[in-house]
């Protein structure tokens, strides 16, 4: 399926891997081209790589995404956003005993208020050319709360009732500008095997085990790959997918119990 969004410029932050890899390689397949961020720089030049062997331009920029300066840079990199992935680490896994309000001002500063300034930076320029689309990477952590992600759960939280009153603004809804969010389950990246095996290790269990009862526990009997997550963040970049805003869109190959 043609997504009909060849040579438009996307910035996908936090991309040199897992997610947001996934979802940049997927879009450099349909011909957009991208800024790509990442703090590390050798991961990032390989990805950056990798897409440009899709024939789009790649402009990898080096730096935190979660500080202005870092934002800055990315979006000083793009000639003009019209697709926005946001991206960043989770936070860590703990108890809410332990965290002060530093630990959930910088979970709050990299899992919402980098998403909104990101897409405060960008949403009314996409309003006045009449095409924009974002996708925001949150987590299945938001329909279902993990006890041990207590920051993730409490600062994406926040995001979603923000974005859901931004995508239905006219604004932008009536400009064809959509907003959504993408929420994963349990996808194999670098992510994930460290959570568990974390979780492994203060359980004192084996880790294989666990990555395997975890496995077990999802319908589908496995993990999700980047490439389905970056497939699925294409479509909703798509000219295809102006109708569909404001919307948790959630990728868990069934774990979720719920019907809605
Ligand atoms: P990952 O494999 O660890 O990849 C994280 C990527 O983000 C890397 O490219 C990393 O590069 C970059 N990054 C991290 N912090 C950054 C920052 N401050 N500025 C710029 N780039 C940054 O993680 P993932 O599994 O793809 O997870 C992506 C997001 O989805 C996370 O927020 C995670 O909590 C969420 N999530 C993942 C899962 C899952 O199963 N994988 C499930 C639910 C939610 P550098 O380290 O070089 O900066």
């Amino acid at each position: 399926m043609e997504l009909g969004i060849r040579g438009r410029w996307a910035l996908v932050c936090a991309g040199s891997k897992g997610l947001g890899r996934g979802c940049a390689l997927a879009l450099a397949a349909q011909g957009v081209n991208l800024v790509i961020t990442a703090r590390g720089r050798e991961a990032l030049q390989r990805t950056a790589d990798e897409a440009r062997q899709r024939g789009v331009e790649v402009r990898a920029v080096v730096g935190d995404i979660t500080t202005p300066e870092g934002r800055a840079e990315a979006l000083a990199a793009a000639p003009q956003v019209d697709l926005l992935v946001t991206n960043a680490g989770g936070p860590p896994p703990g108890d809410f005993r332990d965290w002060d309000e530093t630990a959930w001002l910088q979970a709050l500063r990299a899992n919402m208020l980098t998403p909104i300034a990101l897409m405060r930076a960008c949403v009314d320029a996409m309003a006045e050319r009449g095409f924009g689309r974002v996708v925001n990477i949150t987590s299945g952590a938001v329909k279902a709360p993990i006890e041990v992600l207590g920051l993730s759960n409490g600062a994406r939280a926040g995001l979603t009732g923000f974005v859901a009153g931004l995508a239905r603004d006219p604004r932008l809804a009536a400009r064809n500008v959509s907003i959504n969010n993408l929420l994963p389950g349990a996808f194999d990246t670098e992510r994930l095997r460290a959570t568990l095996a974390a979780g492994a290790a203060r359980q004192q269990r084996d880790a294989a085990e666990v990555i395997e009862a975890r496995r077990q526990a999802i319908p589908a009997r496995r993990f999700g790959t980047a490439e389905e997550f970056g497939a699925f963040c294409a479509f909703l970049c798509s000219a295809q997918a102006g109708y569909l805003t404001g919307q948790n869109l959630l990728l868990d190959g069934g774990a979720y119990p719920g019907v809605f």
